[in-house]
């Protein structure tokens, strides 16, 4: 794989007036921002730059604006938070206040560059979208990947072509159909799958076994099963829960075997399935985990999650969680300092680890600096 350019192949940047494509995607409530964690961690790459005498403008999307301006989704909050930290950077405003953001559009990346010399992505949780502020600065400007995308990409791609086996992957959430594509693709490089959360149910739909009224995706039963059997005769181990917890048909807290029985709800793996999964993790090299493995927002139902963020916290493996609810169930148990990388990119990390490279990546790859 070619060269992706890092920050010192930008040259001399004093005196330039660089874009930073940041990741400032913030939780907000009411305007205010919750959590600035994304905000702080642009910093390196902002201070790399403004020490060496470049003037920096960041530019992010925030929320979901549908191509037009709503006051919502303004900057503004953040731009305060920027200021503070960060004093006489610019910011834009939210990106996808304009169509031309999700539609690539060159007239859009026109004006996005406009008086720009260089250009620097450091959103690593947008760069697997080919959008006009992740792959059309590069096709001109002198371009780099910044310090946090740097890190993100080295380890991703580090787990994905050169991991300390054994290597386990664990997989949760809700969307089986989102990541029955990176199952496949992580069955060639793991050793072994550890699978809860909404996701185990069409597995054990594939297995035979009756689930009750939980979670699953009746059209991609053929898939798992094909998954299953793949794996079995390529001395992979995909393992699935052996007990679950949830609500029985009267709607009470319940504790199950693998069986659910008619009107029951899987939310959570059970307690012997939760010490099962611990194990495998403890006795891995690398650990790589994506989706909580129950509703873990609900206390009832986040006993599974925690004992596997415990498990990824005190295992010697080098551990890295792929974003969104997975990094947030581990900073709820205050454990996100025991791994070895929080990823903060959700999509973005799978889409590396299954095919191995981003769109953002590929047009850093062939700017003219490159
Ligand atoms: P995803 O966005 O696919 O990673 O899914 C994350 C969501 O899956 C979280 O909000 C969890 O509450 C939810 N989830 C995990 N396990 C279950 C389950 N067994 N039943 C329903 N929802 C679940």
């Amino acid at each position: 794989m070619s060269h992706i350019p890092t920050l010192a192949d930008l040259g001399d940047v004093g005196g330039k007036r660089v874009l930073v494509r940041t990741d400032f995607n913030v939780p907000m409530d009411n305007g205010v921002i919750t959590d600035d964690f994304r905000i702080r961690s642009a910093l390196p790459t902002i201070e790399w730059l403004t020490s060496r005498g470049a003037h920096v403008v960041c530019a992010s999307h925030l929320g979901r604006p549908k191509g037009k301006p709503d006051p919502k989704y303004s900057m503004d909050a953040v731009r305060a938070r920027l200021a503070e930290l960060a004093p006489g950077v610019e910011l834009m405003e939210n990106l996808r206040y304009n169509p031309g953001e999700e539609g690539n559009d060159p007239q859009f990346v026109a004006s996005l560059i406009q008086g720009i010399d260089a250009y620097v992505d450091d959103a690593f949780g947008a760069c697997h979208r080919a959008h006009a502020s992740i792959v059309g600065p590069p096709r001109t400007l002198p371009s780099a990947m910044g310090l946090l995308m740097q890190r993100e990409v080295e380890v991703l791609l580090g787990l994905r072509n050169n991991p300390k086996r054994p290597f386990v992957a664990v997989l949760g959430g809700a969307k089986i159909s989102d990541k029955l594509g990176v199952v496949e693709a992580l069955l060639n490089v793991v050793d072994a799958l550890v699978i809860g959360g909404a996701m185990c149910f069409t597995f054990l739909v594939a297995r035979g076994y009756p689930i009750g009224d939980s979670l699953w995706e009746p059209d991609q039963v053929e898939t798992c099963k094909r998954l299953l059997a793949d794996s079995a005769s390529n001395g992979k181990t995909i393992h699935l829960p052996e007990d679950l917890v949830g609500l029985d048909a009267a709607g009470n807290f319940a504790t199950f075997g693998v069986r659910l029985p008619d009107g029951a709800k899987g939310l959570d793996i059970g307690p012997g399935t939760a010490a099962a999964f611990s194990d495998v993790i403890m006795d891995a090299r690398t650990v790589f985990w994506n989706g909580p493995m129950g509703m873990f927002e609900d206390p009832r139902f986040e006993a599974g999650t925690r004992t596997v963020a415990q498990a990824m916290a005190d295992t010697k493996a080098f551990t890295v969680v792929g974003g969104g609810d997975s990094a947030a169930a581990l900073a709820q148990f205050g454990l996100d300092h025991d791994v070895d990388h929080v990823s903060t990119g959700g999509g973005a990390s799978l889409e590396l680890l299954e095919y191995g490279d981003l769109p953002g990546l590929e047009a850093l790859r062939a700017a003219p600096n490159a």
